[in-house]
Parts: structure tokens; sequence; C-alpha cells
């Protein structure tokens, strides 16, 4: 159910009478037709539990044959939902399957975490990369109408307003929000005020503590985070976006204070040419010195790169590209490809006109993606083919949105673009490599967004091994995976630091004989199964995953402690195989065995 608060006029959050009345609308299962419909809903939703669709598009359709049979208006997917929920609560579950048809955008929650997206407020950033857009009332790199910038505008890009609003539109479209991983996006995070960064944390956990009776407030930022260990909504993850350069010691030593276990940073390109031409402001060695401390120190890192900037080209786009993953000083666990195109507002624009730089045609970058894609390692997730950006904002270059889809499956679209000799060749090239999807990414594999009609379709999870050097330490990358290598279902990321960086007030935990989980993820619980019996024998393999790499660290490398970078939400988790707190990480003391 949607629990919703409002401001009064003194500022302060409350239930107003018409924030009530809505409320009891969406329990009570709407007003109008909707009241005197319900049981009409439950009859349509059992058919549909008793025969689930095989997409969308076929329950819209069957949606359109009941609503004429009963000459009523069409059930709305809300309305089903909210039965669905109440079925639940009766011990009484609607097949996962039926549910993300319902939903409106089934791949947010797909992992079973939903993604909420903040934006900073408006301040000055160091950088002056030529591409980059520039909005007065936005955040450097932002524009008005991209939807996360506008939904932040209409905010004053206030953290709790933010948070509150998008947990209410994920719920109001059925998405479950007991598990958030918060983005916080906006120019460079690290230039901010320390008081604003610290303000703005804890503001993003008294959100997600609201349990909409009273605004949630806490003396402190560890008493907010203290708060959401229990709280209904868990942050499990805090993603926060700064520039390489600005990757300290001490910066990572605020960023764990605010519970941070990703970080996001700009890179652009690994070309230290294009770096200067375009104004970036640093280099790849720059990259390389933040690389390590970041992994020393357990964060998840996305890397942001612009294949297309002025000065290269697709074949030193190409090279560089490889060696984002061949050299082990790079090696990020996640990738953001946003191509570079021409924006109203940024300096490039002028460049453009004069004629200084023109951008990848719709061929030459789709080709670029597809080498791309064929040597992404399988433990880097591809988070993003092209930047959420609206076409209305782009002058000039690719103003695809849905690239990754016209990629893997519309081969019509994709011969169109890159043409019929070259598809061809390609697709003999696939053929000999046995014709699969070429992409072994994360994202691309995950169980989660695959259908299986039974739960004996679903493939048997086994386990896998990868161990690979970066950034000065070893890094296994354990999942559970089909046999074929094809379906992902769950992975951990173990670390050996380097012992090259520098360890603050840290020794026991990150030093000398410490093991490191820097993330756990298990997709068991959102396999998507017509007939959900069975399901339950794909849990519990992330708890499978500590074990073993508790056996490995202890074993094979001699450790006496394990240490995880937890997100605040994830502590009580942990604390269930013996782990405690200790500045900021969840640690272990592991015991040899005999
Ligand atoms: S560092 Fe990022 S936000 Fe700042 S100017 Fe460069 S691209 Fe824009």
């Amino acid at each position: 159910m949607s629990l919703r608060i409002a401001k009064d006029a003194s500022g302060q959050y409350v239930h107003t009478p018409s924030m009530e009345a809505k409320k009891h609308k969406i329990a009570s299962f709407g007003t109008r037709q909707r009241v005197e419909n319900t049981a009409v809903v439950e009859r349509f939703l059992r058919e549909l539990v008793a025969d689930i669709p095989p997409d969308k598009k076929t329950l819209e359709q069957r949606k359109y044959t009941f609503a004429a049979a009963e000459q009523l208006p069409l059930i709305e997917n809300r309305d089903l939902i909210a039965i669905a929920q109440q079925w639940e609560q009766q011990g009484n579950p609607v097949p996962e399957t039926l549910l993300q048809l319902l939903r409106k955008r089934s791949v947010r929650t797909i992992s079973g975490v939903s993604p909420i997206g903040i934006l900073t407020k408006p301040y000055p950033c160091p950088g002056k990369c030529v591409y980059c857009p520039t909005e007065d009332r936005m955040p450097k790199s932002y524009m008005s109408n991209q939807p996360a910038a506008a939904r932040a505008l209409r905010n004053k890009f206030h953290p709790y307003d933010q948070v509150i609003n998008r947990l209410h539109a994920l719920e109001d479209s059925g998405h479950p929000v007991s598990k958030l991983e918060v983005i916080v996006m906006g120019g460079t995070w690290s230039f901010l005020p320390k008081k604003y960064q610290s303000w703005y944390c804890k503001k993003i956990y008294d959100a997600a503590n609201d349990d909409g009776r009273v605004h949630a407030t806490h003396k402190s930022l560890s008493a907010s985070q203290h708060a959401n260990e229990t709280a209904a909504r868990k942050i499990i993850g805090l993603t926060l976006e700064t520039r390489p350069d600005f990757i300290t010691p001490k910066e990572l030593y605020r960023m764990r204070q605010y519970g941070c276990t990703r970080i996001e940073i700009g890179v652009q390109t690994l070309d230290d040419t294009v770096q200067t031409l375009t104004k970036r402001g640093h280099k790849k060695a720059e990259v390389v010195r933040a690389m390590r401390l970041m992994k020393d120190y357990g964060f998840k890192v996305c890397w942001h790169l612009m294949p297309g900037l002025p000065g290269s080209t697709p074949e030193k786009d190409l090279q560089w590209l490889r060696e984002v993953f061949e050299d082990p000083d790079c090696r990020p666990d996640f990738v953001k490809i946003y191509p570079c195109v021409v924006l109203e507002t940024a300096e490039l624009k002028q460049w453009w006109q004069e004629g200084r730089y023109q951008p990848y045609t719709d061929e030459q970058l789709i080709k670029l993606l597809l080498q791309f894609k064929t040597f992404v390692p399988p433990w880097t997730r591809v988070m993003r083919l092209m930047r959420d950006i609206p076409v209305t904002n782009i002058l000039d270059g690719a103003k695809f949105s849905n690239l990754r889809q016209i990629l893997r499956s519309q081969p019509e679209k994709l011969r169109e673009i890159v043409g019929e000799q070259w598809y061809t060749a390609y697709q003999a090239e696939r053929a000999e490599e046995s014709g699969s999807w070429p992409c072994r990414c994360i994202r691309c594999r995950e169980i989660g967004f695959q259908s299986f009609a039974t739960a004996a379709e679903v493939p048997v999870p086994v386990l896998k091994r990868r161990s690979y050097s970066a950034s000065g330490g070893t890094e296994e990358f354990l999942s559970f995976e089909s046999e074929d290598e094809q379906h992902l279902f769950a992975l951990l990321r173990l670390r050996r630091p380097s012992g090259k960086s520098p360890l603050l007030q840290w020794e026991g935990i990150l030093g000398e004989g410490c093991a490191l989980i820097r993330e756990v993820h298990s997709y068991g619980s959102e396999i998507a199964v017509g007939d959900s019996a069975g399901v339950g024998q794909h849990r519990g393999l992330g708890t499978r995953l500590m074990h073993e790499a508790e056996r490995l660290a202890r074993e094979e490398w001699g450790c006496h402690t394990m240490t995880v970078i937890a997100g605040v939400g994830t502590r009580d988790y942990y604390r269930r195989f013996g782990y405690t707190l200790q500045h900021t990480y969840m640690v272990k003391r592991l015991l040899q065995s005999h």
C-alpha cells in the first residue's frame, strides 16, 4: 500500500486530509467503478493467474477482450496489482512472471533492487570538458528536460523530497521498495561543500526511514543510518559520482561515512591526447591511481566512457576500449557508454558549427559497439549503452535510446543501419563462434531478464570461479551460472588488496591478512517462471557464495579477517553470518580450519 505524506504550511511533513483520502482510495481499491468492480477485477486476475499471458501485448489484448465482454472500462494494471498485494498478504502470492508483466517497467526492479536516482543542487564543477552541457538552474552536465533532472527540479533538489517522490512512483506502479539503491548524480560530488554532503546523505536515509506517519528525523547521520538498518525500506547501496582526480584516501574515508558502496567516475577515454584536446583536466595516470584506492577500500567502480570524442576515430576508440579490460590497472566492475553527441549548451557546439568536430554516424557507432561487446569480460556489467538524453537536445550524433535492443533483437533495423555487406559478414563471424549473442557481460546474462515457462526449464546453477589481477591486487569473481555460462544466478567479488594503499583507521580490517568482499548479488528470487513451484531451489545462492569466499580467503590465501563493504541496509544480513560493524565495514575473524 502507498503511504503518502506532504508538507504543511510550516514545512513539516504530515498526512494531509487529501493525502489520507488518496491513501484510502488506493487501500480500498479506488472510487467509483473501481470499488464496485473489485470482484470483477479479482475474477480477471484469477483468469490471468490460470493462464499467464506470454507478453505485455497479449496481456493488453486479454484486457480489451475481457472489458468488451463485461461491458466495462479497461481494468488498470495498478488495480490488478493492488488485488495481487492483498492476496500476497493473505498468503496467496501471484506468480512473479505475471507481476512483472503488470508492472509499468519491469526492468527497473528486475534485480530485486529498486534504483532511486536523485540530483544534487546546481553547483560549479571544476571541469571544463567541451562536451558537457551547462544550464543555469541545473547541476553541471544535466539538462532540465531529462527525466531525473526534471524530477529533481520539481523537488527543488531536496534529497528527502526526491526520494519520497520516487518511492511513491515506484509503489504506485507495483514495484517493491524494500531494497533501494540510491544513485546520487549531479556534476562532481567531491567538489560540493562537506557540510552539504553530510546533510544531503542524512536526508536520504531519513526519507527511506519515513514510515508515512511522521517525518522521520534523527539527530545525526549515523543515527539515521542506524535506524535504516531495520527499516522497511533499506538502502542497500549508495552510489556517488565524481572525478578520478578528486579521489584521495581522505575523500574515500568520507564517502564510507555516508554509506557509499559504489563510485561512478567519468573516465571518458584512455587516450591522453584526446583528454587534453577536450579539456578534461586529468589523464589515464589519475584514473589508475584512483582505481587502486577505490578497489583496495572495497568500493565497486563504474566508469563512464565516451567514444566518438574530438581527436578520436573508431579505430582509436576500439583500441582504448580494449585497454579498459586488458590493462590490469583498469578493469572497472561496471561501465556506462555515453557516445559523444553535440548539445545546445556545450562548448562542442561551436566546434561543430566551425567544422572542427563531427560525431560518428549511426553506422560507425553501432559497428564500434558491436565489436566492443565481443570483448567485455564476464565480470563486468555494461549498465548503459546510451545516455538518457531527450533527442530534442541533440543537435548532432546518435539519437537511439534503445541501442541495446537494436543490437540484440532487432536484426532488420541493425541491417538497415550497418548495411547488408557488413551485416552478412558479421553474422557469418558470429555463426563460426556458435552464433550466440556475443556479449558475456553480467547484464546480458542475468537470469532475471529471462523467462521460463516452467521451473523445470530453468538451468541448474553451478559454481564458477574466475581469477584476475586488478590494480595491484587479486580479484576472484565467484558466481553461480548455468553450465554453458549463458545464465547468471548470483555473483560475489572477492579481493585481496594490493597492500599499497594507506590504511587510515582501517589497519585491522583492510591491512595484511584481510580479504575484502566488494559485492554480493543474487538474482535467484527474481527468476520469472510461469509455474512458481521449484523456484525455491535457486534461493540461498548468495549464502553459498559467502561460505565459498570465506573458505577461499582462509584456506588459499591464509587470511585471518574477512571485510565486507556493506550498504547500511544490508548490515543485518551480514550479522547473520557472524559479522560485526567496525568503522563502517562488516568484519569477521576467520578461524583456521584443521
Ligand atoms: S567533470 Fe563532469 S560535470 Fe564537470 S565539466 Fe567535466 S563532464 Fe561536466
